[in-house]
């Protein structure tokens, strides 16, 4: 499961056909072999249950163009105005990312405070409203305001870039709020810099850009969002006890400009999809498609251990759990008998930690017609340290789907609940949301707070989640992970035997903003 978009500067893919450069030359990493051999291993998998290779060119692989990005120097961040001028060195109270659009920038540009920078009238939320940004640098709010629905949330929440570049702005600032930081303490945010950015590259090489014309960003600590607010009509200290006090705080233009400088080094690089495909039986149905997928990739080497210090991210809850009980879902499909009736295509992800990159890549790049995959399901990050009666299935109540998941949880005797922490926007943070933005009804299970999860959960978000000891030495509870590979198993067994398709609810929001003109089917009454 990949962190947060709060801080959208540290892996935003800021891009511009004007700042084409010639391509980089390909370099070698010692990380990559990794991933590799673990692709590798998985097609082997798929090969050793008798699937078929669903990859490009009759492969097992598709294969994903990156441009990797990384900083080069210390990049700078100057506040001017009323109180005269300061610099802060990117690490400081200053958070700085690279550049995937513009080796070398030097951008000033005065600053809007924008709230939590959120434009949805439909949601009765518009930030920008009476604002001109137009060239300027918008500041945000970091999380959202309460009163939302959570998914709702957590997809405005993460599309903040995009709206600030919607309006014309050319960066976008993030400061914290006291509920901010008490859930991402800045030391802990700190541990990201100087990890290399990452976007992936269309067929004309270009990076791909989640907000055209939005050139800088920085995360901000406390001290530089004070100064930020220098001779403003309000102060940083009352715009976030607004925020913290649950009210919306209005925007207004701030009396200083910032100053960003920044070099980035560009490197080429390609990671592979791993697909393979389990034909579907039925004539009238096999030529459509139901996903069950996974993330193969995870953090890699940790560059700042200290010798003899354990240095390696082996991510065995997120996300080689997720993996194997993808493949043990997939064993089941082979040996059930009966072959489902639509056809099966089971997805290795890459790059999911550097923004759920490889799933965008591929909705965006289907290997079959985007139209006709019927559905999607994610698992990441089971969390296999005590034995779940309960789970929340992030994504399904927007379409039949929740009639397929309720089914396979009846069966099994788990129960469903809503989303516990809606402030972690689940929703929007694993590959199912890429197949969502493309119109899929997609979903993710977590395992649920029931029996002692909620405890086991703020444990592992606060302590081995993405830290080295995400390992085997953890308590995982094994029969846990049959039983996460089961349900999702029955529930891909549902969309993929089912008369009709997956569709989306009538008047349902992700279905009317990512599949308008589509079928739509009745959401039954109390749901
Ligand atoms: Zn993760």
């Amino acid at each position: 499961m990949r962190l947060s978009r709060l801080a959208p500067v540290l892996s935003l893919a800021l891009a511009s056909a004007a700042f084409a450069q010639p391509p980089a030359a390909p370099t070698f990493s010692a990380d990559r072999f990794g991933h590799e051999v673990a692709a590798a291993y998985v097609a082997t998998q798929f090969m050793a249950l008798g699937l078929k290779p669903g990859g490009e060119e009759g492969g097992w692989f598709q294969n994903v163009p990156f441009r990797s990005g990384t900083i080069v120097g210390t990049p700078r961040l100057t506040i001017s105005g009323p109180a005269g001028s300061r610099t802060w060195d990117n690490g400081s109270d200053v958070l700085i990312g690279s550049s995937l659009v513009e080796e070398k920038q030097d951008v000033t540009a005065p600053v809007v405070f924008v709230g939590y920078g959120i434009s949805a009238p439909d949601q009765g939320v518009d930030d920008y409203k009476g604002l001109d940004v137009r060239g300027k640098i918008v500041v945000v709010l970091s999380g959202m305001p309460s009163g939302l629905d959570s998914e709702i949330s957590a997809h405005l929440g993460d599309t903040k870039s995009a709206m600030a570049a919607k309006h014309g702005a050319v960066g976008l600032i993030t400061i914290p709020t006291a509920q901010s930081i008490k859930q991402r303490p800045w030391q802990s945010m700190l541990s990201y810099i100087g990890r290399p950015s990452l976007t992936w590259l269309d067929k004309k090489g270009r990076p791909h850009e989640e907000a055209p014309g939005l050139r800088v960003g920085a995360l901000l600590n406390t001290p530089t969002a004070d100064a930020l607010f220098a001779g403003a009509s309000r102060s940083y200290a009352q715009v976030t006890a607004e925020a913290d006090g649950k009210r919306r705080p209005k925007g207004f233009a701030l009396k200083t400009k910032v100053r960003i400088e920044r070099n980035t080094a560009w490197t080429s690089i390609t990671s592979p999809e791993v697909i393979g495909l389990l034909p579907g039986s039925d004539p009238k149905l096999s030529d459509e498609y139901v996903i069950l997928m996974g993330h193969l990739d995870h953090l890699g080497m940790k560059r700042d251990a200290k010798p003899g210090e354990d240095n390696v991210y082996n991510g065995a809850l997120d996300n080689a759990a997720g993996i194997a009980t993808m493949l043990e879902a997939a064993r089941a499909f082979t040996e059930s008998g009966e072959r489902p009736r639509r056809s099966i295509l089971f997805i290795a992800n890459t790059a999911e930690e550097k923004g759920l990159l490889g799933a965008a890549y591929y909705a965006q790049n289907p290997t079959v017609p985007i139209r006709k995959i019927a559905g999607a399901v994610d698992l990441d990050m089971p969390l296999l340290l005590y034995k779940f009666t309960d789970v929340v299935a992030f994504g399904a109540n927007h379409s039949t789907v929740a009639e397929a998941v309720a089914r396979a949880a009846a069966k099994m005797g788990v129960g469903l609940s809503p989303d516990p922490m809606p402030e972690e926007n689940i929703f929007v943070r694993s590959d199912h949301y890429e197949f969502v933005r493309e119109g899929v009804p997609a979903i993710l299970l977590a395992t649920g707070f029931a029996n002692g999860g909620g405890e086991k959960w703020g444990q592992f978000l606060g302590g081995n989640y993405h830290h080295v000891g995400d390992d085997m030495s953890q308590a995982i509870d094994w029969q846990s992970g049959a039983r996460y590979a089961e349900l999702n198993y029955l529930i891909s067994r549902e969309l993929a035997d089912a008369d009709q398709r997956p569709r989306w609810y009538k008047g349902d929001y992700f279905g009317d903003l990512f599949a308008p003109g589509r079928d739509r089917a009745e959401r039954p009454a109390g749901k």
